[in-house]
């Protein structure tokens, strides 16, 4: 494993706008129109969204919102070496596998974490700790460990874990 801390911030210099281009959103509220996942948005130009300055007024206020919880610069520099879908288009599907898993990841991560705010049993809080070893989250990743991991067992295990805390801690009427 890597002694690595990994930064759980997003750091848009050093991705390649995965979030306009990977995700899928469905226009409302929270975005103007309609868009599949694996399409660049409209409003993306060069490196930037053209019109990041009036997200909300313009609709957008769901890209406001949204946090990769810093998967988006793994993926690109970790994953795939700092090469992108804007020089080579074939990389946009692997990457948005990459992403979503990625994104699980620091999820989950992030949720175990959480939950060490909670009042946890003695049990509880070594079930915590043993499944935030579990994640390996800072071990190198490629597009196979990440695969791995989407479809291993290990993220219904943290679900579990969280919605059996969720219903102890519910109170009683
Ligand atoms: S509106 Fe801007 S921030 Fe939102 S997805 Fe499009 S390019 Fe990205």
């Amino acid at each position: 494993m890597q002694d690595t801390k990994i930064d759980f911030s997003p750091k848009c210099d050093a991705c390649a706008a995965l979030c306009c281009v990977m995700l899928p959103f469905d226009g409302g509220e929270d975005f103007g129109f309609d868009k599949a996942g694996g399409v660049a948005c409209k409003h993306l130009k060069a490196h930037a969204c053209s019109i990041h300055a009036d997200l909300e007024k313009r609709g957008f206020a769901g890209c406001l919102r949204y946090d990769c919880l810093g998967a988006g610069q793994r993926v690109v520099q970790e994953v795939f070496a700092g090469q992108s879908w804007r020089s080579d288009p074939s990389l946009t599907e692997p990457m948005e596998q990459a992403f979503r898993a990625m994104r699980r990841l620091h999820e989950d991560h992030a949720l175990l974490d959480a939950a060490a705010r909670l009042p946890l049993t003695g049990d509880e809080n070594a079930q915590r700790l043993r499944l935030l070893a579990d994640l390996d989250v800072a071990d190198r990743q490629t597009q196979a460990s990440l695969s791995a991991y989407e479809t291993g067992p290990k993220p219904r295990a943290v679900r579990d874990f969280l919605a059996q805390l969720k219903a102890r801690l519910r109170p009683r009427r």
